[in-house]
């Protein structure tokens, strides 16, 4: 697998504390990547990194609402994305309910790495498999099943 990677991160707004400490807690293994994120969620992440005198290269998309959320998902699809953090707020209805399905389904469907929680992320960003130069991902398969 590659090394250097694009990262999206999102989060939603009552999402966002919990990102902005995930990113403190990974700023140097983050810095080394790109960043692809939402844009109050990159903006957040952006200063805190320049309090922690960290530099990253991040790039910020719309706000989430407005179609930021969509932009990463026409990502993910052009294969441009190779790991996703989306920190989903499960206890609020959120206006863009449908660009938030169609990007966790492309992730889905593309075979792109996406963690919905804290615990995913530190897990996915600290696998060796990136590393590995023999790893490469298993193709999906939809095959019809026979009962
Ligand atoms: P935001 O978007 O980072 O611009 O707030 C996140 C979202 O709501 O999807």
């Amino acid at each position: 697998m590659k090394k250097h990677l694009t990262i999206a991160l999102v989060a939603h707004d009552q999402r966002k504390a919990d990102m902005v400490s995930w990113a403190k807690y990974n700023a140097e293994l983050l810095s080394q990547h790109h960043l692809v994120c939402t844009g109050t969620t990159g903006g957040l992440i952006k200063k805190a990194f320049d309090e922690l005198g960290i530099q990253a290269d991040i790039t910020c998309m719309n706000s989430g609402p407005m179609g930021g959320d969509a932009e990463i998902a026409a990502m993910v699809v052009r294969h441009e994305i190779d790991l996703a953090v989306f920190l989903i707020d499960d206890l609020n209805p959120q206006p863009h309910e449908a660009d938030i399905q169609m990007l966790l389904r492309q992730c889905r469907l593309h075979n792109v790495p996406i963690a919905c929680n804290r615990v995913s992320a530190d897990l996915m960003i600290s696998s060796s498999l990136w590393d590995d130069a023999d790893y490469s991902p298993a193709a999906q398969t939809y095959v019809k099943f026979d009962r």
